[in-house]
């Protein structure tokens, strides 16, 4: 169902389109797909709505974010077992991935209060400045499948706290997870128009749209690279407000003066966690050459000790890819190193899983001796695969490290605090975890560099994305 100015509903000339578990394979929903005129419909529905939620007080905007957590919390195991059907990670994974959802809307809805403005000293005597913060506008949200449910609230959130309204459109493979965050906001009341969801098989119009409707002040896309460039195109020429959390391309650098067989298990952790397909997963692994024997033991150990599978079977942990097109570019990245001259220490073909249909399972994967050379020394795999590269100098390792177009997430395991703060500044990405494998929160701002993107999501800084700065000046 689509979910116009407050009325689920199908879509215009009721096209609909198919879900599927990745798992099996299995059709687990029809969903309406919307088309150019219900795409219209939302945003004149958004933008009718503006001006009322914008007039509410953030009092009224925060309570029903505070209730739309509250019941996303109670919802929890329900939601997390639909994550599971329709994107496919471990129930464990999507348990978590629903609270760190929650997360944003009570972060949101506390910092819905805090959106302050300020005064600036003049410089005439009779004169006084203020600034105020205003909501952008209609806002444009298109979201990715790989965290269904998050990268939802992490947009919608923010956006509502500040005064703006939305339109968002989910992923083509996990349409329902965002059906259930919206019939939620529709449940705590919120009121008509002011979230609306379109979810589509076929996104190029809506993206379309979007950018060029002057009805839409904002446009928020999580996804690749390659379409937010595109987008970034075409809201160009219409000087549409944009933020952008592209791909990424992350080190996990590991020192000689840290715990190889402590800084290999967070690695195996970080890297197989959701498949490999995080925006933050490491896809080079730096490891110093005097302990990278160490290292490579252990994590070969742990990475052939994870169970693949549908991630609702116990003892799972590590679910399928997406899709065909996802397998056949993880097993490229393979081949491609392999023939190159890099070592095979585990893993390497698509896995073989008991169960009803065809999933697309990949085994975890670990590949030693790896170059510059090779495809995964700088393409985005997306899939579970852990490169271990080689390094004997600090100086060599951030060049390393920083040679890319990307500039998302970087990790580094150092025992060094000195070493450390170097490394917090010298390497050229938006997060970074020093001897921390998730350095992420609803509070911490969340966003990247160069081609991973521009703006941040959380935080502070989340809400300021969808603020307009007024400045008043006054002669008095
Ligand atoms: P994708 O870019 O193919 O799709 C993302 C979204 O864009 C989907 O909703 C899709 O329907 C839509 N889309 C595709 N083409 C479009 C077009 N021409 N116009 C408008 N919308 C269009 O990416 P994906 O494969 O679904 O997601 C994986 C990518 O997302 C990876 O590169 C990953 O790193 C990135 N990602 C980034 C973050 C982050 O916060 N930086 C978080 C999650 C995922």
């Amino acid at each position: 169902m689509l979910f116009i100015d407050g009325t689920w509903r199908g879509a215009n000339g009721n096209a609909t389109f198919e879900t599927s578990n990745p798992a099996t394979g299995e059709v687990i929903g029809t969903v309406a797909d919307a088309g150019s005129v219900d795409v219209d419909a939302a945003i004149a529905a958004a933008s009718a709505a503006f001006s009322e939620w914008a007039g509410q007080t953030a009092y009224v905007r925060s309570a029903v974010l505070r209730d739309a957590y509250q019941l996303m919390v109670d919802r929890k195991e329900r939601l997390a077992k639909l994550m599971t059907e329709e994107q496919g990670k471990p129930l464990k994974a999507a348990r978590n991935e629903v609270q760190y959802a929650a997360d944003f809307l009570l972060w949101f809805s506390e910092e819905a209060k805090r959106v302050y403005g300020s005064t600036i000293p003049a410089p005439r005597s009779d004169q006084r400045f203020i600034t105020l913060q205003q909501p952008v506008g209609v806002v444009g949200a298109i979201t990715p499948w790989n965290y269904p449910i998050s990268m939802v609230t992490r947009k919608v959130a923010p956006a509502l706290a500040a005064g703006c309204t939305v339109v968002l459109k989910p992923a083509e493979q996990t349409p329902l997870c965002a059906i259930e965050v919206f019939e939620i906001l529709d449940e705590v009341g919120l009121p008509p128009g002011v979230a609306n969801l379109i979810p589509t098989a076929n996104p190029v119009p809506v993206g379309e749209a979007f950018t060029s409707d002057p009805r839409i002040a904002k446009v928020t896309f999580t996804g690749s690279t390659e379409v937010g460039k595109v987008l970034a195109t075409q809201a160009a020429p219409h000087m549409k407000r944009t933020s952008f959390e592209l791909g990424g391309h992350a080190p996990f650098i590991v020192f000689e003066d840290a715990d190889p067989v402590h800084a290999a298990k967070g690695a195996g952790l970080v890297k197989f966690l959701n498949t490999g397909q995080a925006c933050i997963s490491p896809n080079r692994m730096y490891v110093h050459a005097s302990i990278a024997d160490q290292f490579i033991e252990t994590l070969v150990a742990r990475t052939s000790a994870l169970r693949v599978g549908n991630g609702l079977d116990a003892g799972v942990t590590i679910g399928p890819l997406v899709d065909q097109p996802s397998l056949d570019k993880v097993q490229h990245h393979v081949d491609d190193a392999v023939r190159k001259g890099a070592t095979l220490h585990v893993g390497g073909k698509p896995a073989k899983v008991d169960g009803p249909g065809e999933g697309f399972f990949f085994e975890p994967t670990v590949l030693g001796n790896v170059t510059a050379e090779m495809v995964i020394s700088h393409e985005e795999t997306f899939g579970p695969v852990a490169p271990v590269i080689l390094f004997e100098n600090e100086a060599e390792v951030i060049a390393a490290a920083n040679d890319t177009a990307y500039g998302l997430a970087a990790y580094v395991y150092t025992n060094s605090l000195a070493r450390g703060m170097r490394m917090f500044e010298a390497l050229n990405f938006g997060i970074i975890g020093i001897n921390d494998i998730n350095p992420t929160a609803a509070a911490a701002p969340f966003g990247g560099m160069k081609h991973s993107g521009i703006g941040r999501e959380g935080g502070r800084e989340g809400i300021a994305e969808y603020l307009e700065t007024k400045t008043g000046g006054f002669s008095i």
